[in-house]
Order: structure tokens, then sequence, then C-alpha cells
């Protein structure tokens, strides 16, 4: 069983652990990553720049991706959807490549938010959502958003967000403002999932509902795209959006009433994974351009390869990704044999390790690059950004945190009952009567 190797730069993609088809298809991922993917990357640069959304290129490059079975390789198994099939743990060295370039997932489809809406969908949708909502995900001719987040509340807490969702006769009546919604303001989108409450009497866990809303709905308005940290999506951007009294049909509840927290459950434990793979895949390009610009630079007489900071920068960065892809690749595993409600801790430890690792990366990137480092010519700036974003989209870190301090089992007994405490004896010389210790 053969590990995946990049051919890019002689990094390990993925590490150990992927085998059989898994690694196979990795191989070929790689491979069309180095030789079609990457040699376009100056021409989306420069067409994003010049104020292109999406460079004409990137259908062509995905038709030649999905001719050769590239395509949809990041959903789990059982979804019939023309893609091989890929564990999350099989499915983790793609995710990390595709992460070195803010584009590269979409030319596989397995891009946020769609691929995670996809694992949703695939988990929850009837015959006829499947028909008209999955189907043209997976065939790459619709895009779709999640819409949880709003501006007036704390949405970091989800039991706070106030969208309403009323039963009107047959129909479902959506009113509300959700905002940060990556994908809603693509021109192109053809869906929201959006997540409301359905039943305000209900307990706070119980009140919320997740539904489909076409994005031609009447009553949805784009109020405006947002960047974050002046950085724009090109692949799904980033929209405010209002919708005023929207009316779908009450066929569009996706899952059950009242169990949206559930429903939105299915995609975060793999949405998650995803986003710390790609992190990992940015933090290895970065290492790259390091390793390079090391070499062809010289201050004081010496290259910086030969100062000790930046040989530390390095080695601690190697250290990082390397510590950072073994838990993420033992998060997958446990997402894999024992589903998310299992695994949450060891996702939820990985999500807020993993970007914190990548932001230190790029914060010594940039500061090895000096002024270089901050321009559009690198992707340092986008490393820097994307780990900031995940620092706090799909759960700050301090609501991980929260959670996993409170599943850290706290031992019985006071600090004088461990074992691990020496006790001190009747009569120790320190208990003298002066109070001098001798
Ligand atoms: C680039 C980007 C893309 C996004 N895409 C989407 C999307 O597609 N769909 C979507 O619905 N949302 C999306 N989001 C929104 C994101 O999920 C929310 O921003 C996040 O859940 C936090 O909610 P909030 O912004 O309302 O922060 P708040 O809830 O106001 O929290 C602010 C801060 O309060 C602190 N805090 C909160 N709870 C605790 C606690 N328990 N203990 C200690 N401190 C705490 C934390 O420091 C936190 O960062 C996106 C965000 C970004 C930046």
């Amino acid at each position: 069983m053969e590990a995946p190797r990049s051919d890019i730069d002689g990094a390990e993609i993925g590490g150990a652990g992927v085998g059989g088809a898994g690694a196979g298809i990795a191989a070929r991922a790689e491979r069309f990553f180095a030789t079609r993917i990457l040699p376009r990357h100056a021409d989306w640069v420069a067409a994003t720049q010049a104020g292109e959304r999406m460079p004409a290129f990137v259908a062509t490059l995905r038709e030649e991706a999905r001719a050769e079975g590239l395509w949809n390789l990041g959903i789990p198994p059982r979804a019939g959807s023309g893609g091989p099939g890929l564990s999350n743990r099989d499915f983790a060295p793609i995710a990390e490549l595709t992460g070195r370039l803010p584009w590269a997932s979409l030319v596989f489809n397995c891009h946020a938010p769609d691929l995670p809406n996809m694992i949703m969908l695939d988990a929850l949708a009837t015959p006829g959502q499947r028909e008209r909502f999955l189907v043209p995900l997976l065939e790459g001719r619709a895009a779709s958003a999640f819409a949880m987040t709003e501006p007036d509340v704390a949405s970091s807490d989800a039991t706070n967000i106030a969208t309403t969702i009323r039963a009107d006769g047959g129909d479902l009546v959506v009113s509300g403002r959700k905002w940060f919604i990556t994908g809603a303001a693509a021109p192109d989108l053809s869906f929201h999932i959006v997540m409301g409450v359905t039943d305000p009497e209900a307990p706070r866990t119980a009140r919320h509902s997740a539904v489909l809303v076409p994005a031609d709905a009447p009553g949805i308005r784009v109020e405006r795209t947002l960047r974050f940290l002046g950085w724009d999506d090109h692949v799904a951007p980033i929209g405010e959006i209002v919708f005023d009294e929207v009316r779908v049909s009450a066929a569009n509840m996706l899952g059950e009433p009242g169990r949206g927290f559930d429903a939105a459950q299915v995609r975060l434990g793999p949405a998650r994974l995803h986003h710390a793979f790609r992190c990992i895949g940015l933090a290895e390009m970065l290492l790259d351009l390091m390793k390079r610009r090391m070499r062809e630079r010289t201050a004081f007489g010496r290259s910086l390869a030969e100062y000790d900071s930046v040989q530390q920068w390095i080695a601690e960065g190697r250290i990082g990704i390397d510590m950072s892809r073994h838990f993420l690749n033992h998060a997958a595993a446990e997402l894999d044999a024992n589903g998310f409600k299992a695994s949450w801790r060891a996702i939820s430890m990985a999500k807020v390790h993993v970007p914190r690792m990548l932001q230190e990366i790029a914060d010594r990137a940039l500061q090895l690059f000096g002024a270089a480092g901050g321009s559009d010519d690198h992707l340092i700036h986008h490393a820097f950004v994307y780990a900031r974003m995940f620092r706090i989209a799909d759960g700050p870190d301090e609501v991980h945190l929260r959670q996993i301090f409170r599943s850290e089992p706290v031992p019985e007994g006071a600090l004088q009952d461990s074992g691990y405490v020496a006790r001190r004896a009747a009569g120790h010389p320190n208990d003298n009567k002066t109070g001098r210790t001798q």
C-alpha cells in the first residue's frame, strides 16, 4: 500500500493510511492538480484581479476532471453520486491538495459550501428534494448556500437564530435577515438551506428547522456582497440577504420540523474537517514558498536560509503541519467509524488547533517575505485570512474550547488525595515552630 506523495514540491500529501481506491484517486488528483490546475493559477489571479468572478477556463477544467472520474470526490460512499464514494479519511489528501489554491476544490466539485450541503441533502432529502436540489449540485449545474448566521444575534449560539419559518396552508413563509452567507451573493446561486424558528414555544433546541428556499423565490433580496478582511470569495461570494415573507411549499422542509440542529450537524462535521484539511494544504504551500524565498534572498551578507530564526520557522512549521495532519487523520477516521455524535470531540479539537497552526505559519511567511508577503503576488494573505476565518466560522474557538472543557473528566477527591502529591509526614522539618524554612 503506497502513500500518495506530492510531485509538486516533494512534500508528502495526506500522510500514510490512505489505501486502495483512495490512494489511486488521490494520486490521479495530484497529477491533475500539478499539470492542469497549478499552471493556470497565474491566469486565475490575473482574471479575478481584472474583475472577472470566475475565469472561463475553470468550467473547461471541471469538464475535464469530471471526464477523468475526478468528480464529487468528497461525497461519502452511500450517496450514489457518480463519485468514487471515498471515506472522509480517503478524501483527506484530496481536500488538503485542493486547499492549496482558493479555487482548486471547485474543479473537482468538492468546494464549500456545496460539498457539505450535498452531504446534508444526501442524508436527509426526500426523493423529490433529491431530484430537485441534490442532483443538480452533484452534476455541477447548481450552486447552494447554507444560511444560518444573522447580524442581529450572537449566532455562535445557534439557538439565538431568529428568522421565522411560519406554516401557512400548504406553504412555509420565511422572514429574516442573514449575513456572512457563503455563496449567497453568487449570481448563479440556485437555492439556500435556511435555518429558522418553526415553533417558538418549543424548548430552545427544538424550535428550529431547515428549509430549502430557491434563490429566485419572490421576496429574497441580496443586500450586499461582503468581504472578510478584504478578501473576496470568488468561488462562493459571501452575501447579506433578506427573506421578506418568502413563500415555499411545505414539501421544502429538510428533515423533521424542530430537528434543525440535528440536520445541521450532518454537514458541520465534514465541513469542519474539509476546512481543516484545506488549512494543511495552505500551510504546505506556504512552507514551500518560504523554503524557496530563504535560499534566494540575501541580507547582511548571508542568505536568509543561514539565519537560525528562519531555520527554526521552517522546522516548527514542519512540526505543526505533521502534528495537525496526524490529528486530523485521526478525527476523519473517527468520523468514518463512529459518525458525528461520537467524533465531535476529535473534530472540535482539530478545528481549534489547525487554523492556529496555519495562522502561525502565515505570520512567519509574511515576516520572511517582507513587504512582498502582503502583496497580491503570493497567497500568504489568503492563507492568513483563511486561518482567521476558520477560527470564527463553523463555531468560534471559544465555543469549541468550552465544549472540550466540559467533556474533560474531572477527578474525584481533593488535591491532597491525589497519589501524585507528596504528603508531609507529621514532624516534617519544614513544620518548625519559627515558620522559617530550614
Ligand atoms: C468568511 C466567513 C464565511 C461564513 N460563511 C457562513 C455561511 O456560509 N453560513 C452561515 O450561516 N454563517 C457563515 N459564517 C458566519 C459564522 O459561522 C459566524 O460568524 C460564527 O458562527 C460566529 O457568529 P457571530 O459572527 O454572530 O459571532 P458572535 O456569536 O457574536 O460571537 C462573537 C464572539 O463572542 C465570543 N463567544 C461566543 N460564544 C462564546 C462562548 N461560549 N465562550 C466564550 N466566548 C464566546 C467569541 O470570541 C466569538 O468569536 C461565515 C463567517 C465568515 C467570517
